[in-house]
């Protein structure tokens, strides 16, 4: 389960997150609707300590993120600790971010090995098993660029199931994809919704959350306006930001 608890995230004067809460249920699915600006991004990016919180607590798993108490005190993990604990959630960005200069198995194999410290053999060989899994592969001695938009963001997502994180995190998936690419990467997350794993993920497709999240949230203006199965928030919102935006994007 991930829990976030009264967070905060201020950059200079602006008051991104204002007092987040959100619990994810393990196995569940989490979508993320809102406008531009929310904080959505920020919200995935606290998640894994890539942006450090003003105020509130992140768990994972009952795992404190980022700090470890001491009396009624938190004090900041040391770097290495911060990279043990990001090796085990799983990122998938809008833009794939795969590594340019390695082959889509090395990218695949690469953080299991590095930050995990787990056997090569064994971490390729699994490799393989999920780039058959996501549908590439084939494609396992090519480079990224080789590959189409839709087939490099399998790719990333092979990539971050390797690392057998505790849940994957998504942030707008398909908003780089041209529109012919978009089914086939949303194919592959209800097939692991559906394999039961964790995910929260940020989208702008409305149609996609409501069939496959269990957990529906709406935020603006750095809070959390409302959440709820999908069928209440997106078909019957209750507050009237939702409704506007729901009005604007459907
Ligand atoms: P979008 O739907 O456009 O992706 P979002 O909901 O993901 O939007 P965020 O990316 O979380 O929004 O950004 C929220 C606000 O925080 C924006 O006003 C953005 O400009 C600002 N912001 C985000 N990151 C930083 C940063 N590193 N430094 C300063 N401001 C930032
Ligand atoms: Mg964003």
């Amino acid at each position: 389960a991930v829990e976030v608890r009264g967070v905060h995230k201020s950059f200079g004067s602006l008051d991104v997150l204002r007092g987040v809460d959100l619990l994810v249920r393990k196995g569940e699915v989490t979508a993320i609707l809102g406008p531009s600006g929310s904080g959505k991004s920020t919200l995935l990016r606290t998640l894994n300590h890539l942006e450090k919180v003003d105020k509130g607590t992140i768990r994972i798993d009952g795992e404190l993120i980022g700090y470890r108490r001491r009396g009624n005190k938190l004090h900041e993990l040391r770097e290495r600790d911060i990279l043990k604990q990001r090796s085990r959630i799983g990122f998938v960005f809008q833009n794939f971010n795969l590594f340019p200069h390695l082959t889509v198995l090395e990218n695949v194999v690469e953080a299991p090995v590095s930050a995990q410290g787990r056997d090569r053999a064994e971490v390729i060989a699994e490799a393989h098993a999920l780039l058959e899994r996501v549908g590439v592969g084939d494609k396992a001695r090519d480079y990224p660029r080789q590959l189409s938009g839709g087939q490099q963001q399998r790719v990333a997502i092979a990539r971050a199931l390797a690392l057998r994180p505790a849940v994957i995190l998504f942030d707008e998936p398909t908003s780089a994809l041209d529109p012919e690419l978009v089914g086939e990467v949303l194919a592959v997350i209800k097939q692991l919704a559906r394999d039961g794993a964790t995910l929260v993920i940020v989208t702008h497709e409305v149609g996609f959350a409501r069939e496959v999240a269990d957990n529906a949230v709406f935020m603006d203006a750095g809070v959390v306006v409302e959440q709820g199965p999908p069928a209440q928030v997106i078909d019957n919102p209750r507050h009237e930001r939702t409704r506007a935006f729901l009005s604007r994007v459907l």
